[in-house]
């Protein structure tokens, strides 16, 4: 087996994402043709998104939607809005959602799109406008048997409405175009809070095997949006003590733990992290944050936020990669080699689009399931796919990353090759 040496240099989200591919595509032996037709996207879209303000003036973003692989079906994966999207990053997560929908085993390819936009300083009404025109300007390359898009970073049901409405006008009543929607359009109940769930699911399933005792432990988690903040609701339930939160803004920490259901409250009246009232709690930065005494680490926010600078300094038992690439490859490992476990985002947070799974089944039904079925269903699949990846990771001997990458890989390598060229 070729071994390939992680650079110890700050690597860019797709620079990890190819990384963590040549290191498993190594181990699994894979031809170079292959590796060039996995590596290499399908389909890369750029497009222009003008609005009219508020002001009645024009303003023009980008948007991006690349669709990395398809074989094993239709491209799926969320649409975000950021300041700095991109197309290399764009591409990167088009890529991770690829393995992803491999490695929890639904009949997905990967794609990912995204708007260079701040969404927080457009008004509803803007960002309507904007959502709309980059349905339009995608045009035929998405729909329910082709691409389908889901929410992501700073979108939500509201945006899949918006999307489904205006795909709608020209193909007629088509939910089955997005995933995500509210429930009272087509969408299903429990995908909201699936990502966390999912989270949650695969800390505790990861947890069993390892025999640590997750009743009490200390997690301290990196954003509050939806997947941080569900994420911190499952694990409160489930009996741990979640000593740290954050946004964007900042974050805030007690020792003795969190109250989850009153900081979600105060969320959803839109108070952020750092102005929350807790007598008990010390305001800390998100860089202080990641680097705080103990058990679970859990990145739910931005890529590669942990890195060469505070690999060192992380004093976590377990990270788990709530977010898509929280920690770049390049010190993965750093962090084995202090001890530390990484159960990562291809698996971590594969609830999601899990639950858009059940929710495209549903749509090209036209049916409808309950939620404990959802429940049901996405808890079996975690389970099951932790269980998998773990014991590819004993038999190959490799950390769990690169185990995961390696069923991807494996899954649409073979896909593809049934298919034919
Ligand atoms: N945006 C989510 C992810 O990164 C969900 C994608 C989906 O449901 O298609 O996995």
């Amino acid at each position: 087996m070729a071994v390939i040496e992680r650079p110890r240099e700050k690597l860019s989200t797709l620079d990890g994402v190819n990384l963590m591919f040549d290191i498993a595509a190594s181990c699994l032996g894979l031809k170079e043709s292959m590796r060039q037709l996995l590596r290499v996207p399908y389909r890369q879209i750029q497009v222009e998104v003008p609005i009219v303000n508020d002001a009645g003036e024009l303003e023009v973003y980008t948007g991006y939607r690349v669709q990395h692989d398809g074989a094993r079906g239709p491209y799926k994966g969320g649409i975000r809005y950021h300041p700095t999207a991109n197309m290399d990053e764009v591409r990167a997560l088009a890529a991770i959602m690829t393995w992803k929908t491999a490695v929890i085993d639904v009949p997905f390819g990967g794609a990912k799109g995204g708007v260079m936009v701040d969404p927080r300083r457009l008004s509803a009404r803007e960002l309507e406008a904007l959502t709309r025109k980059f349905t339009q300007r995608l045009g035929d390359f998405i729909g329910p048997y082709r691409d389908i898009p889901a929410p992501d970073m700073n979108t939500n049901a509201q945006t899949m409405a918006w999307m489904m409405d205006e795909y709608g006008r020209r193909h007629g009543f088509t939910p089955g175009v997005v995933t995500g929607k509210p429930v009272e359009l087509w969408g299903i109940r429990g995908r909201e809070e699936a990502t966390g769930r999912g989270v949650w699911l695969a800390l505790d399933e990861a947890a069993r095997q390892w025999d640590f005792e997750l009743q009490d432990a200390r997690v301290v988690i990196q954003g509050f949006g939806n997947v941080g903040s569900h994420t911190a609701r499952f694990l409160h339930e489930a009996g741990c003590r979640i000593v740290a939160v954050s946004d964007v803004d900042g974050g805030i920490y007690n020792p003795d733990g969190l109250d989850i259901p009153d900081l979600i409250r105060a969320k959803n009246k839109g108070i952020p992290v750092p102005a929350y009232r807790d007598p008990d709690a010390r305001r800390v930065s998100n860089e202080e944050l990641l680097e705080l005494d103990c058990d679970v680490l859990i990145p739910a926010a931005i890529a590669h936020v942990i890195d060469l600078h505070n690999a060192e300094r992380i004093r976590a038992r377990i990270i788990v990669e709530a977010a898509n690439a929280p920690v770049s490859p390049a010190v993965d490992g750093i962090l084995e080699g202090r001890g530390i476990r990484i159960i990562p985002d291809v698996l971590a947070n594969a609830g999601g689009v899990t639950v858009s799974y059940f929710e495209w089944i549903q749509n090209i039904q036209m049916q409808a399931w309950d939620e404990d079925h959802v429940e049901r269903e996405l808890e079996r699949k975690m389970r099951q796919a932790v269980r998998h990846l773990m014991e590819v990771a004993e038999k190959e001997n490799v950390d769990m990353r690169t185990a995961a990458y390696m069923i991807g890989i494996d899954a649409v390598a073979r896909a593809r090759q049934l298919r034919g060229f």
